[in-house]
């Protein structure tokens, strides 16, 4: 396997490009469903100049012992002003990750470097599909909430139940396609439902663009289904969010082979 770039601070802020490091403290946390935490979080925001679908590198603090490995979590929301953002946790990795966003409490500060992320609305589309598991949604929420009239916004997203899944808000004036597959028992890593959830979809006529985030081989599953159904590269951006039976390394991303 590839060694890893350093996780460390000051090699982060080095190595990626128009990242900050902050000191964020929580100030609010709630469970929205069964299945996602939402953190708050304040801290001086004036620097982190983020788009719809960034996330941040968190600085998850080792159990038991020192020191502490990234994970990443999408940008649920974010107000420079009142120097407050909100991320969504799914508990279902039970990792240290959702270990930490579940127990932490009001006042922990944690480090975050950001805005990190590839992955945002490309705003000359006009449908955007939105496909993935519960980790997704915070960053396909944040992206759906920027599309702008009269924009289409389809989501197929795959949760143990439906009432796990806050429904979004969208602007008047955007048409939302919600397609909400109960995973019933199914493997983690299996796409049979997204793939089902996929072919219910008429694609809009225009121009579209297609988001995924999820599970490794699930996601790389829904990216060919869009190829064989003539959906182009250009059009999907796609982001594997973790992989089913490793933990994500210690810079926060799953490993890839
Ligand atoms: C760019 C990016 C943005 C992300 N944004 C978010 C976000 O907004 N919200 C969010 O909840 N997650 C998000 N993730 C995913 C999150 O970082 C990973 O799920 C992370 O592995 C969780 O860390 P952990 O320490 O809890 O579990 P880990 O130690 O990494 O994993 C523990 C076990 O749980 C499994 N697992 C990991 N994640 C999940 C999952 N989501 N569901 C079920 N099983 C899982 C693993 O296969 C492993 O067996 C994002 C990831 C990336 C790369």
């Amino acid at each position: 396997m590839a060694e890893l770039p350093p996780t460390d601070t000051p090699s982060l802020l080095a190595r990626l490009p128009g990242v900050t490091a902050l000191a964020l403290t929580i100030v609010a946390k709630a469970d929205l469903s069964p299945a996602i935490i939402e953190l708050e979080l304040a801290g001086p925001l004036e620097g982190l100049v983020a788009a719809p679908g960034n996330d941040l590198m968190l600085a998850v603090p080792v159990e038991g012992g020192d020191g502490s490995f990234r994970r990443r979590y999408s940008i649920r929301s974010i107000d420079a002003h009142t120097g407050r953002l909100r991320l969504w946790i799914d508990r279902a990795a039970g990792g240290p990750g959702a270990r930490w966003a579940a127990t932490a409490e009001l006042g922990t500060t944690i480090e975050a470097i950001g805005p990190r992320g590839k992955v945002t609305l490309d705003t000359l589309a006009d449908w955007h599909l939105f496909i993935g598991d519960l980790s997704f949604l915070s960053a396909a929420y944040n992206m759906a909430e920027a599309i702008e009239p009269p924009g289409q916004a389809l989501f197929v997203i795959e949760a143990d139940e439906r009432s796990h899944l806050p429904i979004p808000a969208l602007a008047d004036g955007i048409g939302v396609t919600m397609g909400i597959i109960e995973r019933h028992g199914r493997g983690l890593d299996d796409p049979t439902g997204l793939l089902a959830g996929l072919a219910a979809i008429d694609f809009p006529e225009d121009d579209g663009h297609v988001y995924i985030g999820g599970e490794l081989q699930v996601v790389a599953a829904m990216r060919r289904s869009l190829i064989e159904r003539g959906i182009t590269a250009e059009q999907i951006s796609s982001k594997p969010y973790w992989r089913l039976g490793t933990s994500n390394l210690a810079h926060g991303e799953p490993q890839k082979s």
